[in-house]
């Protein structure tokens, strides 16, 4: 078989089973393949009873000791017991809800039970072991662990994937050419793939996934290098107008922070230089960037030029026109806005603005990006929370003049090694400084039994004139889920003592129009508690919001509590953050403990990266990392490097990538994903 057959052609998959695997993004048998576990069970050692601890998934040798028993429990879940005995020491085995096992239990002889090891008194126990026998194939070696959906076990997916490995008949695709195979020591792909799925050791299995991660970082490198503007002379517009940035700075309602005029003095500096700026600047949420960059473009419209901010949402992007219209418009300074929402009459008339240079600044989406956007003379491209934009929208933006300086704005700190592998060559520029007389958000942790006071304390801040935000649990993979839970919550609230505030909705599903709304009503202060999924997450400013509720806290990673954390303590309220979470244990319990310790978004940050497992960190877009399937920035450092060497490497000799098809279509698909992000 095809690597691009349909999965449906594998023994034991039929339609209800392949639409599960559609909803894991596997709809061909190469698909399955690139499928890769996100963990591991060991099977592959049995240990002695008497050498096992709690807490480990291990596997035991012996027989069955005591007799089987088989009873209902008190919640009527069908309960097999027994024990198993090697020579060193007896241990208790438990099954929920598997009856069958007694008869398996009963046949006698050896057995091979895998499984994890609990405290249960003064003696350990083991719940739910698989049973093997010697050579029985579900013991003795490494099992793979895949993430999956509800109705689709793991079994059935590493089923597949044995049998896809076994009916594939043509080779894998080859991205890394031999010669670089060979420098970075390497293994080939087929063996890389069949490791990573059936490692046979923990050996071969760290080189597979060296190699796997290798091709990824590498193709993320080719593709920065590919599309990075060159650092030269002549390539940029100069600008230079100190007095309008002077005459701006002592115009603003407020005196900047000492770091505020170091960024802004940065980037003047770049911009009086005919070298492109490529500069990011990150501040932690209110640190107050918005006005750095509005300086910068203050300057750049004073002398005549354009200058562009694009934001990731609707209601950011309003918010900074909103903003940079009353900063600028005293001054003359016309301020263009563009998003998918305007009206068609409305759209032309920015559009028109935007061409003729009527408007110096635009403000927009990525609509500003669509091909009918023209400006006149455009130096500068500001974007707004760079992580929600792939490196192609970006470019996208600069394309759009001759000569351009981009700036780059970011409340999610990513330590500067990685800043420069994933940016090229870039000036990070530090607001490391709040705005004077912020008081930091007073945040706890709280369950279900707290839940009565917290909602006094609301009551209490909303009586005196504050405003809630309320964080809804994420539902996972499910934007209609999403919405219901919001509605719901709302509907409940509306029943109890917080029912007589105005409560309103926003969540994912809503319209940009609607959103818009709803976020104006309370900004103006018309409602008073705000319920939403995330979509509040990223740069809204309602300097009066001074109280915060998370639920099922613990579903949120660190970066984003801390973003969400940053839509209070804005304003001169003094503010809370109460992170409603059930299990303070573990990975959970560790994250609470530092949103309640610290409010420095880069220790947030740094922890966060440290704490997440390898799985979790994917998926994530909080860190402004784009999305790897293997790959880990973290702890896959030095590989990245050595990936972005050989993605340098492979481009100086072939800079259309014509002798690589194969990594070039790859670094295609990755980059046209990305603008889609
Ligand atoms: P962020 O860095 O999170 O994007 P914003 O630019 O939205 O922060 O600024 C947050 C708030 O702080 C805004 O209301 C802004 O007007 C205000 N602000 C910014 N700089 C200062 C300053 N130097 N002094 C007082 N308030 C400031
Ligand atoms: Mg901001």
């Amino acid at each position: 078989m095809k690597l691009s057959d349909n999965i449906r052609y594998l023994k034991g998959i039929g339609e209800k089973r392949a639409e599960l695997f559609a909803r894991l993004g596997i709809h061909t048998i190469g698909d399955l393949l690139a499928y890769f576990p996100r963990g591991y069970e060991d099977r592959s050692s049995v240990m002695a009873i008497s050498d096992i601890s709690a807490g480990e998934v291990v596997c035991v040798k012996g027989t069955v000791a005591g007799g089987v028993r088989r009873f209902r429990s008190a919640r009527r879940m069908q309960v097999v017991q027994t024990a198993v005995s090697d020579g060193s020491g007896m241990l208790k085995l438990v099954w929920f809800n598997a009856p069958y096992v007694e008869k398996t239990l009963s046949q006698g002889g050896e057995f091979i039970f895998c499984g994890k090891v609990v405290q249960s008194g003064f003696a350990y126990e083991m719940i739910n072991p698989v049973i093997d026998r010697e050579g029985g194939g579900k013991t003795g070696k490494i099992i793979p662990i895949y993430s999956t959906v509800n109705a689709l076990p793991q079994r059935n997916i590493r089923e597949a994937v044995e049998n896809a490995w076994r009916v594939v008949d043509e080779p894998l695709v080859n991205i890394i050419p031999s010669e670089t195979e060979q420098r970075y020591n390497l293994i080939d792909v087929r063996s890389a793939v069949q490791n990573i799925h059936f490692p046979r050791d923990f050996e071969i299995f760290s080189r597979a996934r060296r190699r796997l991660v290798f091709e990824e970082f590498l193709i993320l490198q080719t593709g920065i290098l590919l599309s990075a503007v060159p650092k030269e002379e002549g390539r940029a517009t100069a600008v230079n107008d100190v007095r309008a940035v002077r005459t701006f700075a002592a115009g603003l309602k407020f005196s900047l922070t000492g770091a505020q005029k170091r960024v802004i003095n940065e980037i003047c500096g770049d911009l009086k230089k005919t070298v492109p700026m490529n500069r990011l600047v990150q501040g932690d949420v209110g640190s107050g960037k918005t006005v750095v960059a509005a300086a910068a473009m203050f300057e750049v419209a004073s002398c005549g030029y354009q200058a562009a901010l694009m934001a990731p949402t609707e209601i950011l992007a309003e918010q900074h026109f909103r903003a940079l219209k009353e900063m600028f418009e005293p001054y003359g300074v016309k301020v263009a806005f563009m998003s998918g929402g305007q009206k068609a009459k409305e759209k032309r008339e920015n559009l028109e603005l935007i061409r003729s240079g009527e408007a110096k600044i635009a403000v927009g989406t990525h609509a500003l990006l669509t091909e009918n956007v023209d400006f006149e003379n455009l130096v500068l491209a500001v974007t707004d929370e760079q992580h929600r934009f792939g490196v192609r929208q970006r470019a996208a933006l600069s394309d759009k003049g001759a000569n351009i300086h981009t700036l780059v704005m970011t409340a999610t700190p990513i330590p500067r090694t990685l800043s420069l592998v994933l940016y090229g060559d870039l000036d990070v520029s530090v607001i490391d400084e709040l705005p004077p007389g912020r008081k930091r958000v007073a945040t706890y942790t709280a369950n279900e039994k707290m839940r009565r006071r917290v909602e006094l304390m609301v009551e209490k801040e909303l009586e005196s004139g504050g405003q809630a935000y309320i964080v809804c649990p994420l539902v996972e993979e499910s934007d209609v889920l999403d919405a219901k839970s919001a509605v719901e919550y709302a509907e409940h609230l509306k029943k109890g003592i917080l029912g007589k505030f105005n409560i309103d909705i926003i969540h994912g599903r809503m319209k940009a129009a609607e959103k818009d709304e709803v976020m104006h009503r309370f900004i103006r202060g018309e409602t008073q508690i705000l319920v939403s999924t995330t979509v509040i997450e990223v740069g809204v400013d309602v300097p009066n919001a001074s109280i915060m509720i998370v639920e099922s806290a613990e579903r949120f990673g660190l970066s984003q509590l801390h973003q969400l954390r940053g839509r209070v303590g804005r304003g001169e309220r003094r503010s809370y953050c109460i992170l409603f979470c059930e299990n303070t244990g573990g990975v959970a319990g560790e994250r609470m403990k530092i949103m309640c310790e610290t409010d420095d978004g880069f220790e947030i940050s740094e922890k966060d990266l440290q704490i997440r497992g390898p799985g979790e960190m994917f998926g994530t877009r909080q860190h402004g990392l784009p999305n790897m399937k293997i790959a880990n920035f973290y702890t896959d450092m030095d590989v990245l490097k050595e990936a972005q060497t050989a993605a340098r490497e492979i481009l100086d000799a072939d800079p259309d990538l014509k002798e690589h098809p194969a990594l070039r279509e790859k670094v295609e698909e990755k980059f046209a994903e990305t603008v889609l992000n």
